[in-house]
C-alpha cells in the first residue's frame, strides 16, 4: 500500500510540475505583451513609477495604500491583488541602484491586470492576496546608489530600524503576517556558478535564521520555491545560477524575516553577456516569479525535495568582463607570460540617467581559475604602450575626418583635443582624448591602471586595448561605446 501511494504521489508531483512548465513556457512566450515599455533602463526613478502606480490606484481589483515615506519625503507604496487567505509580500530596491526587479513588478501589473490567463490567475488570486512594494529605497535609486539617504545600508537596518525605509518594511511585515517574502536584489555582474564561465545571471538564498543554519518549515518551504524557480531558470538560462553562502547575519532582513515566521526568498539578478541594462534578466524575473506565485497557490511546491536545493552550484565571483590570457609582456629586457583581467566601471553622469566607463585592470598574472564575458587568447601577442597623436585636433567633431583604423594601427591611442568642454566626460572614439597640456604617465601594467596597450603579432599592430575595450584594428569600430576617457 506504501509504494502505491508513493506511485501515485510521484505521479501527481510529474503531473502538476509538467502543469507549471506549460504555464511558464507560456509567460515566457508573451512576456512582450505585459512588458512596462516605460521603463526600459537601469536609472529608474521614483516620479517614473508614480504615474504607473496611478493607474492602480483606479483599478478596482487593486487596492494601494501609502505605507510609509522616504527619508527625503518619497511615498512607499502598497500594490494589493487577491482574495486568498495566504499573503504574499514582496519588495524590491531596498539597495537604490538594484532596479531589475522593481522592472519586472511592474511587467507582473500589467499581467494581472490583462484579461487573459484567466484560470491561471483564478487560481492564484482566489487562493493569494499579493503585496508589492517597489522600490522600498527611492532616495537611493535618485542618486543610483546602494545606501539610503542617510547612508547606511537598509538590510543591515532590521534589528536598529533607524531608517524610514527599514521601519516600514518591518511594519509591513508584520501587519501582513505574510507566508512568503519575496526580498528582490540585484547583484554584482561579475558572480559565476562556481567552477564554471557562466554568469549567476540569477542566485538565491533562503537565509538562515540562526548561526546554526537549522532548518525549520517556514525555511524548508523557501527552499522548495527556490528549487522551483531554480528549475525554471535552468530552461533558459542552463547552468546560470547560483546559491548565496547561508551563514547567519543577524542585521539583515532576509534572516530576520525568515525568524519572524515569513518563507524568505532572496532572489539577485546578476548577470548575462550583452544585457547592459538586463532586461533579458528581467524577463526571467517576472517568469520565474509568477511561476513561483503559481506554485504557493496550487500549493505544489510541497512534493519538492528538500535536498535539491543543495544541488544548486554556489556563488563564486571570478568573471570579468574581459580577459586577456598569455599576452606577453617585455619588462627591463625580459618577457613574461600574463593574463589580465579587466573591469568596465560605470560612472554616473551628473544626473544619474545615464553612465559611462572607466576600466581598471583588476588582477594580473595567473587567471588560469578566472573567466570573462569576453575572453582574448593572445598567445604571441606582445603587450605594447599606446603612443600620443603628434597633431593637435582643434575639437572633437573634427576628429570624424581622421581615420581610426589607420590611426590605432599606427600605435596611436590618444589624441590632443585644442578644446575640451568642460561638461564633456565620454566620447564614443576608440581613443583617449587628452588635453593640451596633459602629459600620459609612462606605460607600466600593474593593478589599478586603466587597460589602454595595444597587442602586437608579428611586428604589426592588430588589437588595441582602449579603456579596457578589445578593438580589432583593421575592423570598423563600434560607434557606441560610452567610451573614451577624456583627460583635460
Ligand atoms: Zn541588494
Amino acid at each position: 500500500m506504501k509504494i502505491k501511494l508513493g506511485v501515485l504521489a510521484l505521479f501527481f508531483m510529474l503531473f502538476s510540475y509538467g502543469q507549471n512548465q506549460t504555464i511558464t513556457a507560456s509567460l515566457y512566450e508573451t512576456y512582450d505583451t505585459y512588458k512596462e515599455a516605460a521603463l526600459d533602463k537601469r536609472r529608474i526613478k521614483h516620479s517614473e513609477l508614480q504615474p504607473l502606480i496611478n493607474r492602480y490606484r483606479e483599478n478596482p481589483d487593486f487596492e494601494v495604500t501609502k505605507v510609509g515615506e522616504s527619508i527625503e519625503g518619497r511615498d512607499l507604496s502598497l500594490i494589493s491583488i487577491g482574495k486568498g487567505t495566504t499573503d504574499v509580500f514582496l519588495w524590491s530596491q531596498m539597495h537604490g541602484d538594484e532596479p531589475t526587479a522593481t522592472q519586472a513588478m511592474f511587467d507582473i501589473f500589467n499581467f494581472l491586470a490583462s484579461d487573459d490567463f484567466k484560470n491561471e490567475k483564478n487560481t492564484i488570486l482566489d487562493s493569494l492576496r499579493l503585496h508589492f512594494l517597489p522600490m522600498l529605497n527611492p532616495d537611493g535609486a535618485e542618486v543610483f546608489q546602494r545606501r539610503n539617504r542617510l547612508g547606511i545600508d537598509v538590510n543591515r537596518d532590521a534589528l536598529r530600524l533607524q531608517s524610514p525605509e527599514g521601519k516600514t518594511l518591518k511594519r509591513v511585515r508584520d501587519s501582513l503576517e505574510a507566508a512568503f517574502g519575496f526580498n528582490l536584489h540585484d547583484q554584482s555582474t561579475y558572480y559565476n556558478a562556481e567552477r564554471t564561465e557562466k554568469p549567476a545571471t540569477i542566485s538565491y538564498l533562503a537565509p538562515a535564521y540562526n548561526y546554526e543554519k537549522e532548518i525549520n518549515k517556514v525555511r524548508a518551504n523557501a527552499m522548495k520555491v527556490i528549487v522551483f524557480m531554480n528549475n525554471i531558470i535552468q530552461k533558459y538560462a542552463p547552468g546560470q545560477v547560483g546559491r548565496y553562502n547561508d551563514d547567519f547575519e543577524p542585521r539583515a532582513f532576509g534572516d530576520n524575516i525568515q525568524k519572524w515566521g515569513t518563507s524568505a526568498i532572496l532572489i539577485e539578478s546578476g548577470g548575462y553577456p550583452d544585457d547592459v541594462e538586463k532586461q533579458e534578466i528581467r524577463k526571467l524575473n517576472y517568469v520565474s516569479i509568477l511561476s513561483a506565485i503559481y506554485t504557493i497557490a496550487e500549493e505544489s511546491y510541497k512534493d519538492i525535495p528538500l535536498t535539491d536545493y543543495e544541488k544548486i552550484p554556489e556563488n563564486d565571483r571570478k568573471l570579468f568582463d574581459l580577459k586577456i590570457e598569455r599576452a606577453t609582456y617585455e619588462l627591463l629586457g625580459e618577457s613574461y607570460m600574463l593574463d589580465l583581467g579587466i573591469n568596465r566601471l560605470e560612472v554616473d553622469k551628473a544626473d544619474h540617467n545615464d553612465f559611462w566607463y572607466s576600466s581598471r585592470i583588476l588582477d594580473q598574472g595567473d587567471l588560469s581559475t578566472y573567466y570573462g564575458y569576453e575572453t582574448f587568447n593572445a598567445s604571441g601577442y606582445t603587450i605594447r604602450p599606446g603612443k600620443v597623436y603628434p597633431q593637435v585636433v582643434p575639437s572633437q567633431s573634427e576628429l570624424e575626418n581622421l581615420a581610426m583604423d589607420s590611426l590605432l594601427q599606427s600605435g596611436y591611442t590618444y589624441v590632443r583635443l585644442e578644446n575640451i568642454p568642460n561638461e564633456q566626460l565620454e566620447s564614443n572614439y576608440p581613443v583617449h582624448l587628452i588635453g593640451k597640456k596633459y602629459k600620459v604617465p609612462e606605460f607600466n601594467l600593474e593593478i589599478g591602471i586603466n587597460p589602454t596597450f595595444l597587442l602586437e603579432k608579428n611586428g604589426k599592430i592588430e588589437y588595441a586595448v582602449i579603456n579596457g575595450f578589445l578593438v580589432n584594428v583593421e575592423k570598423p569600430f563600434n560607434a557606441n561605446l560610452k567610451n573614451a576617457m577624456i583627460y583635460r
